[in-house]
């Protein structure tokens, strides 16, 4: 068998590896990225034009500005728009302590967060319908993450300051002979018998992490997410017009984006769904939460043609109990980043300083406000 030898082999090119990738690359490491499938693909999470940028509802902000920070540099090298500024709003009823505590946490952080109240709603959005007394909290630094051009800067930066990826399914992970890990590769497709030996391994594979990590398979779900699309004839709810994000997860386990990419249809999806293989994640039946995504569309925006959707796909979540990713070495060689259910791309960034540092052993120059114990392997009791 061949072996190709890199100091840092990070397999999966989906948002989280890409970053990963760079933040290695950055800091000099040679580093190969792996992907299974011929990039870009429609597969894993990462898929589709848009993701939700937000800092209204999180616990602590520094992640969210590193990543900003990290985004607009990436959209200054690449020379083109890769987020668009709508602004958020979350919706309720006044008094309500969640929101109350997550305006007050945002309002600390600096954020310039308020709640707008019924009337407020209705003359700047009249294309919503709300119960009369609800309000909502605004996040004006909301926004749009244009998420395949992302996806796509981030490899070309990886790729143009000397980083390396390689289309190839990782099937085994082992530890070689001399303590390094040796990255078997499926030899389908006309693949030489080959494999990867690297002093670290980053393992980023979305949906499929399981598969590589049997120890973390118990502790992870994976499901199939309804992502529609709905036509709005109007124009009202278009992103370039200024109708923004529309964050009500808590309360309906809804949220939409307002129309941008594809013209005219606003994107509208529950966060949850079936349990599926991300390889037939169009198997199991999605119809019970489209059907209630089609509810709110016709109570809450009657702009759009409530019918049905115009646009159904689907896009997997990788969940763990607690709902927080598990950014962690798992090994002396071995680090992982997995489990980002609805809310990984916006932070990809700083996740990705996370992986990298600690799969270089420099965790201890993470910034302490990235909370590297919350994300720990071991409070799934698995590791
Ligand atoms: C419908 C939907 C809406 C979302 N909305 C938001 C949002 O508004 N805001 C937000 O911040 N986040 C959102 N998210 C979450 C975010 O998109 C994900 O958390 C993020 O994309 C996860 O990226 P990943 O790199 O971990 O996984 P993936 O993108 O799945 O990447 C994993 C990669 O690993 C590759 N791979 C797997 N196994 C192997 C192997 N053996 N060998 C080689 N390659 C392999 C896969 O092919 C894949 O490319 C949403 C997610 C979905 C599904």
């Amino acid at each position: 068998m061949k072996h190709r030898s890199v100091s840092v082999c990070v397999i999966g090119g989906g948002i989280i590896g890409s970053w990963a990738a760079l933040h290695l690359a950055e800091a000099g490491v040679d580093a190969l990225l792996l992907e299974q499938f011929p990039l870009p693909h429609t597969r894993g999470s990462s898929q589709g034009a848009s993701r939700a940028f937000r800092y209204f509802g999180e616990e602590t902000m520094d992640r969210l500005d590193y990543s900003m920070e990290r985004w607009r540099a990436l959209e200054h090298a690449c020379g083109e728009p890769l987020f668009l500024r709508t602004g958020l709003v979350n919706f309720g009823p006044p008094g309500d302590p969640w929101l109350e505590r997550h305006l007050a946490i945002a309002r600390a952080a600096g954020k310039d967060c308020e709640w707008l109240d019924a009337a407020a709603i209705r003359q700047r959005f009249p294309a919503m319908h709300y119960p009369e007394d609800w309000g909502a909290a605004w996040d004006p630094e909301g926004g749009i993450l244009l998420a395949q051009r992302c996806l796509a800067a981030t490899q070309d930066r990886f790729r143009a300051i000397g980083g390396a990826v390689l289309q190839a399914c990782a099937s085994a992970i082992d530890a070689a002979a001399d303590g390094a890990v040796t990255v078997s590769l499926r030899e389908d497709a006309g693949q030489a018998e080959i494999a990867i030996k690297c002093e670290q391994l980053v393992v980023c594979a979305g949906p499929w992490t399981g598969r590589l990590l049997p120890t973390l398979r118990p502790a992870l779900k994976t499901l199939a997410i309804p992502v529609t699309y709905w036509r709005d004839a109007s124009g009202e709810c278009d992103a370039a017009r200024g109708f923004p994000i529309i964050y009500n997860a808590r309360l309906t386990g809804i949220y939409a984006l307002p129309a941008c990419e594809y013209p005219g249809l606003v994107k509208v999806l529950y966060h949850g769904g079936p349990e599926a293989e991300p390889e037939t994640r169009d198997v199991p039946d999605r119809a019970p939460w489209e059907r209630r995504v089609g509810a709110y569309v016709r109570e809450h925006l009657p702009a759009l043609d409530g019918h049905q959707p115009a646009i159904r796909e689907a896009c997997m979540y990788t969940m763990t109990p607690d709902n927080d990713p598990v950014i962690d070495r798992l090994s002396e060689r071995v680090t992982v980043g997995c489990g980002f259910s609805g809310s990984g791309f916006k932070h990809s960034p700083a996740t990705g300083h996370m992986l990298a540092a600690l799969a270089l052993g420099r965790e201890a120059e993470l910034p302490a406000g990235f909370q590297r114990a919350r994300y720990a392997a071991r409070r799934l009791a698995v590791a």
